[in-house]
């Protein structure tokens, strides 16, 4: 098959934040770089990020990054990488300086400088007082991100390619990363991308569950390539759940409406967080309030008709302040909710909301993995930033405006990790046609019509059947069914029906190809799910209800080849300062 090639010194695959900050690093840097995005790169999920990005700036309330550290270790359940933690909390304030110097129109305080909210999870001197670290835009932080890096790209010159799905790695026979066979979405054609660097930067995979906050283009794309390129995939039984999701539609309103002074409350009209959570109440770690409305809810004191969720209130606030706080949020009440903010409380439920886990990586990006569980080692010229990788600086539970920071900081680390290994290595590695060509017979299943159930019926009954079996709370007995049901699932694949092939061939093959790759990461997340025994983070096992530090303070690794999983030591160890011993994690 006559296939075109096209040449780069990187190839990044997704145009989100973490990808484009990684771009721009690359580009200033003179190397030549090539952006593929399955859509439009300002359309990237990185968009719809609402409450903000931390940094220890103490522009509001003291702080400093050491405070920033402990509680994001804290946060993670201590299953994070301290000496990750360490690196991204003290890069912190400059990384949001330098996003203000690309032009993001951060809110201000009257004496200029950036304001920052409070969010979840925050405290000042290590466990004391609420600390006000969030620096937004309004609640379009994510939006103003994204266009400010996409401009600053375009000015340095980034290659972009909008609207090219990426279908497989390719590397070669010693696992070097080669680059990419991509498909252009609007004709169909193929394109050989070949790199001297390759970094995936494809973003979460929310979409594996029904009700979530995700785009719908995040089907963990690069998560599933890195597993079929024998990968595995790490933490991935740790899913963030939200917990104030439109309740029945899922979409999100974000914690920084808790941040400015909401409140939940039950059918009895109760603040209930004070129960749970004595000290920080509603801005308590975002898995710990999603129990709690999870629990509200079976005990009977869920809201409305069906008594099947809780609400959301901010009548008692400055309807001025929340317009010009929060206005994007009272905007998606009004339009998914049918309410105003100002006046009525909303109705909200936990959803589906953030990938922990992903593609293991240090902090410069480089992944870093036991292929065919042989040793751990970087593989050469792979890199990995942003929700598709797991650094981990999140460990077993996120905190709010920490994902912003991480895109941030580790897309900036790989492109300068890059920059030095360009340096020392000058010319391409041949890309013969073996590399190629079991990527184009996988895709060529998608040539034919099946004769089973349809993608989308399939799609829904994956997301489904994660929900109902790998949702806030886990027993072994539901992941185990969990586990049967999306392996029948996946076995009926190859006789996957497309759409009409005459009228939508392309749109309907790249659904099937989002298909393959969200049953993966699906299979991945519940069989991870399923074989820890313990509660840590958000995984919430109801048969383990503690964490249990001496058997599982270890991260897994999932491989697809054999299903099987492995596990590896937590990485307690700081960068400069003194290791975060584990603690009772109380808020
Ligand atoms: C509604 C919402 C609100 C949020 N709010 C906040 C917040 O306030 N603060 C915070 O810190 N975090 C927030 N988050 C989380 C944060 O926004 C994300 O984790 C982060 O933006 C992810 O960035 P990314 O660059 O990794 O990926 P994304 O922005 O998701 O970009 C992924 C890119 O990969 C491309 N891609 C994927 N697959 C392919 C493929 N096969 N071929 C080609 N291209 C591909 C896509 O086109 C896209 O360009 C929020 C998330 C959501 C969903």
């Amino acid at each position: 098959m006559n296939i075109a090639h096209r040449q780069f010194d990187t190839l990044i695959i997704g145009a989100g934040g973490g990808g484009l900050r990684a771009a721009l690093q690359l580009s200033q840097a003179d190397a030549h770089v090539a952006v593929v995005s399955k859509v439009f790169p300002t359309r990237s999920h990185t968009v719809a990020a609402q409450g903000g990005v931390n940094a220890a700036l103490a522009n509001v309330r003291p702080d400093n990054w050491h405070w920033h550290m402990f509680d994001t270790v804290k946060g993670s359940d201590y299953l994070g990488d301290q000496d990750a933690i360490e690196y991204m909390c003290r890069a912190a304030p400059k990384a949001v300086y330098e996003l203000e110097h690309y032009g993001v129109p951060f809110s201000r305080q009257d004496d200029g400088r950036i304001y920052q909210r409070q969010f979840g999870g925050q405290s000042m001197n290590f466990g004391g007082e609420q600390a006000a670290r969030t620096c937004a835009a309004a609640d379009r932080t994510g939006h103003a991100i994204l266009h400010s890096l996409y401009q600053q790209n375009i000015r340095a010159r980034t290659h972009f390619f909008d609207e090219y799905f990426a279908v497989d790695l390719l590397n070669d026979a010693d696992g070097q990363a080669l680059g990419a066979l991509v498909l252009d979405i609007a004709t169909g054609e193929l394109l050989v991308i070949e790199a001297k660097t390759t970094l995936i930067a494809t973003g979460g995979a929310g979409q594996i569950f029904r009700t979530n906050t995700n785009a719908l283009i995040n089907t963990g794309d690069g998560m599933a390539m890195s597993l079929r390129a024998g990968v595995p995939l790490q933490d991935m039984e740790f899913f963030q759940f939200h917990p104030t999701g439109i309740a029945g539609k899922g979409m999100l309103l974000s914690e920084g409406a808790r941040g400015e002074g909401g409140y939940l409350v039950n059918s009895e009209g109760e603040r209930f967080m004070e129960r749970y959570a004595p000290h920080a109440k509603d801005l308590a770690s975002r898995d710990v309030v999603s129990r709690a409305i999870v629990t509200e809810v079976r005990e009977g004191r869920g809201c409305g008709p069906g008594k099947d969720h809780v609400l959301l209130t901010l009548t008692h606030l400055d309807p001025d302040m929340i317009k010009k706080r929060l206005p994007a949020i009272r905007d998606m009440a009004l339009t998914f909710a049918g309410v105003d903010m100002c006046d009525t409380p909303v109705p909200v439920f936990p959803t589906a909301h953030y990938t922990m886990g992903g593609i293991p990586t240090n902090r410069f990006g480089e992944v870093v993995a036991p292929i065919d569980h042989g040793p751990e080692e970087a593989i050469p010229g792979l890199y990995a930033a942003g929700e598709c990788a797991c650094v981990s600086v999140h460990g077993g539970n996120r905190l709010g405006g920490n994902s912003l920071l991480d895109i941030i900081v580790f897309g900036r680390a790989a492109g300068n990790q890059i920059i030095d290994f360009l340096n020392e290595n000058k010319y391409h590695r041949p890309m013969r046609d073996e590399v190629v060509e079991p990527v184009l017979e996988r895709l060529a299943r998608w040539d034919k019509q099946g004769d089973g159930e349809s993608v989308d019926a399939m799609r829904s009954e994956l997301t489904r059947t994660m929900e109902e079996h790998c949702g806030v709370f886990r027993t072994e007995d539901v992941l185990k069914e969990g586990v049967d049901r999306v392996q029948a699932l996946a076995a009926r694949m190859p006789d996957v029906r497309l759409r009409d092939h005459s009228r939508v061939f392309n749109t309907a093959r790249i659904e099937a190809l989002e298909l393959e790759n969200l049953m993966d990461v699906a299979i991945a997340t519940i069989m991870s799910a399923w074989k820890r025994h313990e509660s840590r983070g958000a995984h919430s096992r109801v048969d383990y209800p503690e964490r249990d530090d001496v058997n599982w303070l270890r991260h897994s690794l999932y491989h697809k080849q054999d299903n099987s999983i492995d596990y590896k030591p937590v990485r307690t160890k700081p960068l400069t300062v003194d290791s975060f011993p584990p603690k009772p994690r109380t808020y």
